[in-house]
């Protein structure tokens, strides 16, 4: 066996200022904001990585707080489907209109909309107009031959427009500027779901991507009619938008982190400007509706609560170097490595030339700078370890973050750890791995990322596609929030995320952390292929200071050229932003 030991060579532990700002959205009912209006966008089938790998300038102005002046914006890119059923469209959509989960309305699957318990789980629209029959509802779908009439109330304004979205939205745009406009609406649009089903979600297809910004640029003429209403001064809009479920490859429905990561989008005057906290869920939107109009909602027993208050407790720091504590940018130097950032040339001896080979210079940023390469072979175990990595997931805040470039081509048949503190030779055991090779309940084989839970199980989130032969960047984020995030940027340039519920997640196994091997360093399933870059932080990576790495990687920037950029020029701002001009970038954050 050999395992060797890689110092700390970058250890900057300033504390992480997390953004907490707690403001509780209040109930309106007619208050000086102007006469309450609610508008609830559902798209079937949005991942929440949509929102960053398509052009959709209509979301990110609700998103962040910028689509009319007094207007704020919150958002969520870990929203959850609902917990008690598959994601699957009807249950989702059942309980965006109720604000309930399944065991309520009891539709677990497509197609059993009849099921729906309608009487005993109204509405939101149908709750409006009971609380004030003045209050004029509206719900539009577009979701093919279904009749996706879930209210069941013959007061609300229903109409089906088959898969016709943009008939849709010009009906509800005509609606807004006429004397008929409803004072709360939803709008289901099928478009996103039905070309992914067809082309693909993840990796994104071309054609699901051109379905979500049809979808943007048809919301903008809905949005175009409310701002162009001549009371629209005097009202108090709150928009929303979220999906039923995200998708992999061209399936959905069942418990995944790649079905179940969604974006919600909470616009409104009084909603608090960022990141919302937690896990946000789609069935919150029709009980923040409600709140909105300053509903009693008191015995109505829903399971949805009010969102767009609360900001996320982590978010950027000032700049990347803030926690980081670990990082390898591997320069040869024989048969050592060595750091290139800070106190080189200080040795980092990595052992014997297995680590290293200098005729196999793969790596994503120059021919002459190579890579870390595990090597080994069968029967001879090979890895390094973090030192000192062992009490960094004894905490009950979990805040950690670890990126890198991993190029592999071979098809892993076994299940060989690229990152792990976790024992693989015994299933549920604490700690985490990002495996190759390995799949969920219903993907392929891929990059995995699992975690041991207080129940003595293993969570496995993703799995991301290989791309062989190609070098593929990674991410790994906890949060104190308990919120697993898990990247994936390809070669492409799109940029993929899943997010996991980690409430009960034991990530400290007791074990180092270790590169190419598992937490004891004797797996026999050595990861034999090629890592670059690889930075690990004792604080939570924002999604724009992990899109920023990746893009600025694409550029042959590594995280050490990063250090000295201002994240207060917007790494959050301008994640959303993937115009080129946009910026995340390096350039900018050097002015
Ligand atoms: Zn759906």
């Amino acid at each position: 066996m050999t395992i060797v030991r890689l110092g700390s060579v970058l250890r900057i532990g300033l504390a992480f200022a997390a953004l907490a700002a707690v403001s509780p959205v209040q109930a309106a009912g007619k208050s000086a904001a102007g006469k309450p209006k609610v508008l609830i966008i559902m798209w079937d089938g949005c991942r929440a990585d949509a929102i960053v790998n398509c052009n959709v300038p209509n979301l990110r102005k609700l998103a962040f707080g910028k689509w009319q002046p007094g207007y704020n914006g919150a958002w969520s890119l870990c929203g959850k489907s609902i917990d008690d059923a598959r994601g699957y469209s009807f249950a989702n959509h059942a309980s965006m209109l109720n604000g309930v989960m399944a065991a309520k309305h009891d539709v677990y699957f497509n197609h059993q909309h009849a099921r729906c318990r309608a009487k005993e789980w109204p509405s939101y629209l149908t709750r409006l107009m009971d609380a004030d029959p003045k209050i004029k509802t509206c719900f539009l779908y577009a979701c093919g031959p279904c009749d996706w009439n879930l209210c069941a109330d013959d007061r609300v304004h229903n109409k089906n427009f088959g898969l016709d979205c943009t008939g849709e939205c010009d009906y509800l745009a005509k609606l807004y500027a006429g004397p008929d406009a409803p004072d709360a609406a939803s709008l289901y649009m099928e478009h996103p779901d039905d070309v992914g089903h067809k082309k693909g979600y993840y990796p994104t297809s071309p054609e699901y991507i051109a379905a979500v910004e049809e979808n943007d640029r048809n919301l903008g003429k809905v949005l175009a009619a409310i701002a162009a209403r001549p009371t629209f001064k005097d009202e108090d809009w709150l928009i929303m938008m979220s999906t039923d479920h995200g998708g992999y490859h061209t399936m959905h429905g069942w418990r995944d982190t790649h079905s179940q990561t969604t974006p919600i989008i909470v616009a409104g005057k009084r909603v608090v400007n960022g990141q919302m906290a937690g896990f946000p869920r789609n069935m919150d939107m029709p009980t923040t509706a409600l709140a909105h109009f300053g509903i009693d909602m008191s015995a109505m027993n829903l399971d949805g609560r009010v969102i767009g208050g609360e900001l996320a407790s982590w978010g950027p720091a000032k700049s990347i170097d803030e926690g980081l504590a670990w990082y390898f940018p591997m320069l040869a130097k024989g048969k050592y490595l060595v750091n290139a950032v800070k106190d080189g040339p200080q040795a980092v001896n990595i052992g014997d030339e297995e680590y290293f080979n200098p005729n196999r210079l793969f790596s994503n940023f120059a021919t002459n700078k190579p890579c870390l390469w595990i090597g080994g072979c069968s029967g001879t175990v090979v890895g390094a370890y973090l030192e000192d990595s062992v009490d960094m997931f004894l905490t009950p805040k979990p805040s950690f973050a670890m990126t890198m470039w991993v190029r592999t081509s071979a098809d892993a048949n076994e299940e060989p750890c690229i990152v792990a503190n976790k024992d693989m030779s015994r299933p549920g055991s604490p700690g985490f791995a990002m495996t190759c090779g390995d799949h969920t309940e219903r993907t392929g084989p891929g990059i995995c990322l699992k975690f041991g839970t207080s129940k003595g199980e293993d969570v496995k989130i993703g799995t991301f596609d290989v791309e062989k032969g190609k070098w593929t960047f990674y991410a790994i984020v906890f949060t104190p929030e308990k919120q697993i995030w898990f990247y994936q940027g390809r070669s492409d340039g799109k940029f993929h995320w899943v997010c996991e519920r980690g409430g009960n997640a034991l990530l400290a196994s007791g074990l180092p952390l270790h590169l190419g091997q598992d937490g004891t360093g004797a797996y026999k399933y050595n990861y034999s292929q090629f890592l670059d870059d690889i930075a690990v932080w004792k604080r939570p990576l924002s999604i724009g200071e992990v899109k920023l790495i990746f893009d600025a990687g694409r550029k042959k920037k590594q995280v050490k050229d990063l250090l000295k950029i201002d994240l207060k020029t917007g790494a959050d701002a301008d994640f959303i932003d993937t115009t080129e001009k946009a910026g995340i970038g390096i350039e900018k954050g050097k002015k």
